[in-house]
């Protein structure tokens, strides 16, 4: 019988899923062998649902269209996985499932095994990430309701950066913010320490050095890596901070908000939905939220979006490596930072006074290393796996 550890991935309008199949050989030590079997999702919740699954060679195995439906909820979506992955795995047996959640807060700083209890205590951190938190759980819940027995893991994208220094956590606030936990916490963690796994295993004389990861998906923030260890992040308090994204704003002076409050008649809610959803790429373009179509498309405000993309960068390049007092690599990853060779490439144009000489060619064709033999800083392209991450602490946690 396949023995399988389920991730899931639950956004606002999409449910990511992998299931890794675990060799039975080394059960017991805590080196469980993981495979990936399939990988899908399921995306359009809400309007028009759309469900797919390859397997780890990139084969699809199903692709299908729902009609919009409101019953189509998390709980709805999973019970399709569900079945589809008994169908296409006869006598497949689930171990237990690993699930991505935003926000830790300042308690949990580590991946742990969940109970109710715990899952209540999440449930308060709603309000720090109102846009994530939920659907993390929603799945967490599903899951739940559809094998009680099942023993679940939550893995934070707070729990990498959780040891940064107070200098690199605070507001200049007054100090009592802080302590209730208005502070800077950083985000899309699974990724940083991923990538952080890949150099230590792969690179580690690169691994001990300085290091800023960029994570450029339609979601982006950087991370400032000294030896294994979160310094400092683009994303602070919420996942809004730092870089522009595909629909959020990145960093705004706050007198942005008090004036939007004050004077453009805005309420809270419509702020907030501005910032999270029209901002952006697709905000400064008015064409897409999309990388891709933006590099395709010819107008001005298109190529002002992705100019300021390069900007913000560019900018929290400098800052990240002011935080370590130095820089010795750059590793590219996520949707455009795995994908986009122009965008690598505009950004280490403007990071030739970092010491970054971007390889032309290695570029191009994405090679792992992408800087010239010699250049002061080495730049790297190394995919991001944040579901294997979250399998790997997943088995730790059960024991496998
Ligand atoms: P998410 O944060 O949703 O996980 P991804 O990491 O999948 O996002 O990244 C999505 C982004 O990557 C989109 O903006 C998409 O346009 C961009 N992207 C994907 N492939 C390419 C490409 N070949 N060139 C430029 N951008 C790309």
């Amino acid at each position: 019988m396949t023995k399988a550890i389920l991730v899931l991935n639950a956004g606002s309008s999409s449910l990511k899923f992998s299931v890794f199949e675990l060799t039975t050989h080394d059960h017991g030590r805590g080196q469980g062998h993981l495979h990936l079997l399939a990988k899908g999702k399921i995306d359009g919740i809400g309007s028009t649902p759309h469900f797919s699954v390859k397997d780890h060679q990139g084969v699809s195995l199903a692709k299908e269209h729902w009609a919009a439906n409101e019953i189509i909820d998390h709980a709805y979506c999973l019970k399709e996985i569900s079945t589809f992955l008994r169908q296409q795995y006869q006598g497949i047996d689930f171990l237990g499932a690993g699930h991505r959640v935003v926000h830790g807060g300042t308690k949990y700083n580590a991946p742990l095994l969940l109970n109710p209890g715990v899952i209540k205590e999440l449930e308060d951190l709603i309000p720090l990430a109102p846009l994530h938190q939920p659907h993390n759980l929603a799945a967490i819940r599903a899951v739940a309701a559809l094998n009680p027995s099942l023993r679940q893991v939550a893995c934070f994208d707070t729990a990498f950066h959780h040891r940064q220094e107070t200098v690199a956590q605070l507001f200049g606030l007054p100090y009592a913010y802080f302590e209730r936990g208005i502070r800077r916490y950083g985000f899309h963690g699974i990724s940083y320490e991923y990538i952080s796994s890949v150099l230590k295993q792969q690179l580690p004389a690169i691994a001990a050095g300085k290091i800023v990861i960029a994570h450029l998906g339609n979601g982006a923030s950087m991370c400032a890596v000294q030896d294994g260890k979160s310094v400092a992040s683009s994303m602070g308090f919420t996942a809004l901070d730092g870089l522009l994204m595909g629909t959020r704003s990145g960093n705004l002076d706050p007198g942005v908000v008090l004036y939007l409050l004050q004077h453009e008649g805005l309420n809270a809610q419509e702020i907030e939905e501005l910032l999270y959803k029209r901002s952006g790429l697709l905000g400064i373009s008015g064409v897409s939220s999309d990388m891709r179509a933006l590099l395709d498309s010819s107008a001005p405000l298109a190529q002002l979006a992705i100019d300021y993309f390069v900007h913000r960068i560019s900018v929290e390049l400098g800052a990240l490596a002011a935080s370590m007092n130095g820089l010795d690599a750059l590793v590219f990853t996520a949707g455009i930072g795995e994908n986009s060779a122009e965008i690598r490439r505009r950004v280490c144009l403007k990071a030739q006074w970092l010491g970054i000489q971007l390889h032309q060619q290695a570029n191009e064709t994405g090679e792992l290393c992408i800087s010239q033999h010699g250049s002061r800083t080495s730049v790297w392209l190394i995919p991001t796996d944040e579901e294997l991450m979250i399998a790997r602490h997943t088995c730790e946690q059960l024991g496998l």
